[in-house]
Protein backbone atom coordinates (compact mmCIF):
# COMPACT_ATOMS: atom_id res chain seq x y z
CA UNK A 1 0.00 0.00 0.00
CA UNK A 2 3.09 2.30 0.42
CA UNK A 3 4.64 1.38 -2.78
CA UNK A 4 6.46 4.01 -4.37
CA UNK A 5 6.75 6.22 -1.33
CA UNK A 6 9.81 7.06 0.42
CA UNK A 7 10.22 7.56 4.44
CA UNK A 8 12.78 9.51 6.04
CA UNK A 9 12.86 8.23 9.69
CA UNK A 10 15.45 10.00 12.27
CA UNK A 11 17.35 8.15 14.89
CA UNK A 12 16.42 5.14 13.02
CA UNK A 13 19.31 2.56 14.19
CA UNK A 14 17.50 1.44 17.60
CA UNK A 15 14.06 1.54 19.30
CA UNK A 16 11.48 2.96 17.98
CA UNK A 17 12.69 4.37 14.75
CA UNK A 18 13.79 0.99 14.11
CA UNK A 19 10.79 -1.03 14.33
CA UNK A 20 8.73 2.12 12.58
CA UNK A 21 11.45 2.08 9.85
CA UNK A 22 10.84 -1.82 9.32
CA UNK A 23 6.83 -1.70 9.69
CA UNK A 24 6.76 1.10 6.70
CA UNK A 25 9.22 -1.31 4.54
CA UNK A 26 6.64 -4.48 5.37
CA UNK A 27 4.17 -1.79 3.57
CA UNK A 28 5.71 -1.21 0.81
CA UNK A 29 7.79 1.86 1.19
CA UNK A 30 11.50 2.41 0.56
CA UNK A 31 13.58 3.95 3.18
CA UNK A 32 16.46 6.18 4.56
CA UNK A 33 17.64 5.69 7.70
CA UNK A 34 19.46 7.70 10.21
CA UNK A 35 21.51 8.12 12.94
CA UNK A 36 24.41 10.59 14.03
CA UNK A 37 26.74 7.40 13.94
CA UNK A 38 28.74 6.14 10.51
CA UNK A 39 29.68 2.90 11.22
CA UNK A 40 29.42 -0.58 9.06
CA UNK A 41 26.39 -1.40 11.42
CA UNK A 42 24.73 1.43 10.36
CA UNK A 43 25.25 0.29 6.60
CA UNK A 44 24.97 -3.25 7.23
CA UNK A 45 21.34 -2.81 9.01
CA UNK A 46 19.93 -0.95 6.09
CA UNK A 47 21.02 -3.97 4.03
CA UNK A 48 19.09 -6.49 6.50
CA UNK A 49 15.99 -4.48 5.99
CA UNK A 50 16.72 -4.32 2.66
CA UNK A 51 16.97 -7.92 1.75
CA UNK A 52 14.35 -8.59 4.02
CA UNK A 53 11.68 -6.67 2.76
CA UNK A 54 13.01 -5.95 -0.91
CA UNK A 55 12.54 -2.69 -0.49
CA UNK A 56 15.26 0.41 -1.59
CA UNK A 57 16.72 1.27 1.95
CA UNK A 58 19.23 3.79 2.51
CA UNK A 59 21.39 4.82 5.79
CA UNK A 60 22.49 8.73 5.88
CA UNK A 61 24.39 9.75 8.63
CA UNK A 62 23.25 13.09 10.03
CA UNK A 63 23.38 14.54 13.32
CA UNK A 64 19.66 15.99 14.68
CA UNK A 65 20.98 18.58 17.07
CA UNK A 66 22.37 20.58 13.93
CA UNK A 67 20.17 22.18 11.98
CA UNK A 68 21.85 22.13 8.95
CA UNK A 69 22.18 18.66 8.60
CA UNK A 70 18.88 17.98 9.52
CA UNK A 71 17.76 19.97 6.48
CA UNK A 72 20.83 18.13 4.59
CA UNK A 73 18.99 14.84 5.54
CA UNK A 74 15.96 15.51 3.57
CA UNK A 75 18.01 16.92 0.88
CA UNK A 76 19.95 13.89 0.35
CA UNK A 77 17.48 11.66 0.86
CA UNK A 78 16.28 13.48 -2.66
CA UNK A 79 12.36 13.05 -2.10
CA UNK A 80 10.02 12.64 1.14
CA UNK A 81 6.69 11.26 0.97
CA UNK A 82 6.73 9.87 4.89
CA UNK A 83 8.41 12.20 7.55
CA UNK A 84 9.13 10.36 11.11
CA UNK A 85 10.76 12.69 14.00
CA UNK A 86 12.01 10.29 16.12
CA UNK A 87 15.32 10.97 17.13
CA UNK A 88 15.46 12.07 21.00
CA UNK A 89 17.24 11.54 23.53
CA UNK A 90 16.64 12.68 27.79
CA UNK A 91 18.54 13.75 30.44
CA UNK A 92 16.60 13.69 34.25
CA UNK A 93 17.67 16.54 37.27
CA UNK A 94 15.96 19.02 38.79
CA UNK A 95 16.09 22.34 37.27
CA UNK A 96 18.50 24.75 38.95
CA UNK A 97 20.99 21.77 38.73
CA UNK A 98 20.23 21.08 34.88
CA UNK A 99 23.42 21.52 32.71
CA UNK A 100 22.50 23.78 30.18
CA UNK A 101 24.14 22.28 27.57
CA UNK A 102 21.69 19.44 28.10
CA UNK A 103 18.82 21.40 28.01
CA UNK A 104 19.89 23.05 24.53
CA UNK A 105 20.94 19.40 23.31
CA UNK A 106 17.46 18.07 24.14
CA UNK A 107 15.71 20.98 22.31
CA UNK A 108 17.72 20.57 19.49
CA UNK A 109 17.17 17.12 18.97
CA UNK A 110 13.52 16.63 20.33
CA UNK A 111 12.49 19.66 19.06
CA UNK A 112 14.17 21.66 16.75
CA UNK A 113 14.68 18.88 14.41
CA UNK A 114 11.01 18.20 13.42
CA UNK A 115 11.21 22.06 12.48
CA UNK A 116 13.93 21.86 10.16
CA UNK A 117 13.32 18.24 8.78
CA UNK A 118 9.72 19.22 7.88
CA UNK A 119 10.58 22.37 6.74
CA UNK A 120 13.02 20.75 3.94
CA UNK A 121 10.39 17.84 3.48
CA UNK A 122 7.12 20.32 2.83
CA UNK A 123 7.80 21.10 -0.62
CA UNK A 124 8.97 17.47 -1.63
CA UNK A 125 6.03 16.57 -0.60
CA UNK A 126 4.19 19.31 -2.26
CA UNK A 127 5.71 18.72 -5.43
CA UNK A 128 4.98 14.80 -5.15
CA UNK A 129 1.31 15.98 -3.76
CA UNK A 130 1.02 13.47 -0.90
CA UNK A 131 2.96 13.31 2.10
CA UNK A 132 2.78 12.54 5.77
CA UNK A 133 4.33 14.28 8.67
CA UNK A 134 4.72 12.03 11.98
CA UNK A 135 6.56 13.41 15.05
CA UNK A 136 7.21 10.85 17.81
CA UNK A 137 6.51 12.72 20.71
CA UNK A 138 5.74 11.02 24.54
CA UNK A 139 3.24 11.54 26.97
CA UNK A 140 5.18 13.69 28.34
CA UNK A 141 3.74 15.73 25.14
CA UNK A 142 1.10 15.85 26.89
CA UNK A 143 1.39 16.06 30.78
CA UNK A 144 4.45 16.55 32.96
CA UNK A 145 7.00 14.74 35.52
CA UNK A 146 9.54 16.31 37.93
CA UNK A 147 13.33 16.13 36.83
CA UNK A 148 12.70 16.22 32.70
CA UNK A 149 12.18 19.85 32.23
CA UNK A 150 13.64 20.09 29.02
CA UNK A 151 11.78 16.56 27.74
CA UNK A 152 8.87 17.64 28.80
CA UNK A 153 8.68 21.38 27.56
CA UNK A 154 10.45 19.87 24.56
CA UNK A 155 7.64 17.45 23.48
CA UNK A 156 5.07 19.81 24.32
CA UNK A 157 6.67 21.92 21.80
CA UNK A 158 6.71 19.10 19.37
CA UNK A 159 2.79 18.30 19.87
CA UNK A 160 2.31 22.37 19.03
CA UNK A 161 4.76 22.16 15.76
CA UNK A 162 2.22 19.83 14.50
CA UNK A 163 -1.07 20.88 15.26
CA UNK A 164 0.45 24.30 13.19
CA UNK A 165 2.25 21.83 10.47
CA UNK A 166 -1.24 20.53 10.31
CA UNK A 167 -3.15 23.67 9.59
CA UNK A 168 -0.79 25.10 7.41
CA UNK A 169 -1.12 21.71 5.00
CA UNK A 170 -4.67 21.13 5.49
CA UNK A 171 -5.84 21.95 2.18
CA UNK A 172 -3.46 19.55 0.95
CA UNK A 173 -2.83 16.14 0.82
CA UNK A 174 -0.64 15.97 3.61
CA UNK A 175 -1.21 14.93 7.30
CA UNK A 176 0.91 15.70 10.45
CA UNK A 177 0.65 14.24 13.46
CA UNK A 178 1.95 13.42 16.96
CA UNK A 179 2.17 10.24 18.42
CA UNK A 180 2.33 9.79 22.22
CA UNK A 181 3.92 6.89 23.69
CA UNK A 182 3.98 6.06 27.25
CA UNK A 183 7.03 3.66 28.48
CA UNK A 184 8.25 1.51 25.85
CA UNK A 185 10.63 -1.41 26.79
CA UNK A 186 13.61 -0.38 24.09
CA UNK A 187 17.15 -0.43 24.77
CA UNK A 188 16.89 3.48 26.35
CA UNK A 189 14.45 2.34 29.17
CA UNK A 190 15.83 -1.34 29.56
CA UNK A 191 19.50 0.73 30.41
CA UNK A 192 17.80 2.68 33.29
CA UNK A 193 16.57 -0.27 35.06
CA UNK A 194 19.83 -1.49 36.98
CA UNK A 195 21.26 1.56 38.37
CA UNK A 196 17.33 2.13 39.29
CA UNK A 197 17.63 -1.26 40.71
CA UNK A 198 20.69 -0.09 42.76
CA UNK A 199 19.43 3.22 43.51
CA UNK A 200 16.60 2.24 45.53
CA UNK A 201 17.51 -1.18 46.47
CA UNK A 202 14.72 -3.01 44.32
CA UNK A 203 14.40 -5.82 42.66
CA UNK A 204 13.69 -5.92 38.35
CA UNK A 205 10.16 -6.53 38.99
CA UNK A 206 9.74 -3.58 41.75
CA UNK A 207 11.10 -1.10 40.04
CA UNK A 208 9.14 -1.68 36.45
CA UNK A 209 5.93 -1.86 38.19
CA UNK A 210 6.92 0.73 40.95
CA UNK A 211 8.56 3.08 39.23
CA UNK A 212 8.88 2.58 35.37
CA UNK A 213 4.85 1.91 35.41
CA UNK A 214 4.14 3.64 38.21
CA UNK A 215 1.90 6.28 36.18
CA UNK A 216 0.79 3.78 33.72
CA UNK A 217 -2.16 2.17 34.41
CA UNK A 218 -2.28 -0.49 32.38
CA UNK A 219 0.59 -1.81 34.08
CA UNK A 220 2.32 -3.23 31.05
CA UNK A 221 4.62 -1.19 28.61
CA UNK A 222 3.79 -0.21 25.21
CA UNK A 223 5.74 -2.43 22.46
CA UNK A 224 7.42 -1.12 19.42
CA UNK A 225 5.16 -3.03 17.29
CA UNK A 226 2.19 -1.25 18.87
CA UNK A 227 3.73 2.39 17.67
CA UNK A 228 5.16 1.11 14.42
CA UNK A 229 1.45 -0.25 13.66
CA UNK A 230 0.05 3.28 14.33
CA UNK A 231 2.45 5.28 12.45
CA UNK A 232 1.45 2.99 9.49
CA UNK A 233 -2.13 3.60 9.81
CA UNK A 234 -1.86 7.48 9.83
CA UNK A 235 -0.31 6.38 6.27
CA UNK A 236 -2.91 4.49 5.42
CA UNK A 237 -5.95 6.07 3.37
CA UNK A 238 -8.37 5.87 6.10
CA UNK A 239 -5.97 8.41 8.01
CA UNK A 240 -6.65 11.16 5.43
CA UNK A 241 -8.55 13.14 7.83
CA UNK A 242 -6.74 12.48 11.07
CA UNK A 243 -4.13 15.69 11.17
CA UNK A 244 -3.24 18.18 13.62
CA UNK A 245 -3.80 15.72 16.42
CA UNK A 246 -1.91 13.71 19.09
CA UNK A 247 -2.50 9.88 19.55
CA UNK A 248 -1.85 8.70 22.97
CA UNK A 249 -0.30 4.97 22.97
CA UNK A 250 -0.02 4.98 26.88
CA UNK A 251 -1.51 2.32 29.00
CA UNK A 252 -4.23 4.88 29.98
CA UNK A 253 -2.05 7.15 31.50
CA UNK A 254 -2.89 10.46 30.02
CA UNK A 255 -7.10 9.78 31.64
CA UNK A 256 -5.10 10.00 35.07
P1 LIG B 1 16.56 4.82 21.47
O1 LIG B 1 17.67 5.42 22.27
O2 LIG B 1 16.41 3.34 21.41
O3 LIG B 1 16.59 5.40 20.01
C1 LIG B 1 16.89 6.75 19.78
C2 LIG B 1 17.43 6.89 18.39
O4 LIG B 1 17.79 8.24 18.17
C3 LIG B 1 18.69 6.06 18.17
O5 LIG B 1 18.65 5.47 16.89
C4 LIG B 1 19.79 7.11 18.26
O6 LIG B 1 20.92 6.75 17.50
C5 LIG B 1 19.08 8.30 17.66
N1 LIG B 1 19.70 9.58 18.00
C6 LIG B 1 20.07 10.04 19.21
N2 LIG B 1 20.67 11.24 19.08
C7 LIG B 1 20.66 11.54 17.77
C8 LIG B 1 21.13 12.63 17.00
N3 LIG B 1 21.78 13.68 17.56
N4 LIG B 1 20.96 12.58 15.66
C9 LIG B 1 20.36 11.54 15.05
N5 LIG B 1 19.89 10.47 15.74
C10 LIG B 1 20.05 10.48 17.07
O7 LIG B 1 15.22 5.50 22.04
P2 LIG B 1 13.68 5.17 21.81
O8 LIG B 1 13.16 4.79 23.14
O9 LIG B 1 13.46 4.30 20.63
O10 LIG B 1 13.13 6.64 21.50
C11 LIG B 1 12.75 7.08 20.23
C12 LIG B 1 11.81 8.27 20.36
O11 LIG B 1 10.64 7.87 21.09
C13 LIG B 1 12.40 9.45 21.13
O12 LIG B 1 11.99 10.67 20.53
C14 LIG B 1 11.80 9.30 22.51
O13 LIG B 1 11.72 10.52 23.18
C15 LIG B 1 10.43 8.76 22.15
N6 LIG B 1 9.75 8.08 23.25
C16 LIG B 1 10.30 6.96 23.85
C17 LIG B 1 9.62 6.35 24.90
C18 LIG B 1 10.15 5.14 25.61
O14 LIG B 1 9.61 4.77 26.65
N7 LIG B 1 11.17 4.48 25.11
C19 LIG B 1 8.40 6.87 25.32
C20 LIG B 1 7.87 7.99 24.69
C21 LIG B 1 8.56 8.58 23.65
Amino acid sequence: ELGGKLAVVTGSTSGIGLGVARALAERGADLVLNSFTDTAADHALAEEIASETGRQVRYIQGDMSDAAQCRALVEKAGRCDILVNNAGVQHVAPIDRFPSEKWDQIIAINLSAAFHTTAAALPLMRQAGWGRVINIASAHGLTASPFKSAYVAAKHGVVGLSKTVALETAEEAITCNAICPGYVLTPLVEAQIPDTMKEYGMDRETVVRDVLLARQPSKEFVTVEQIAGTAAFLCSAVADQITGTAISLDGGWTAL
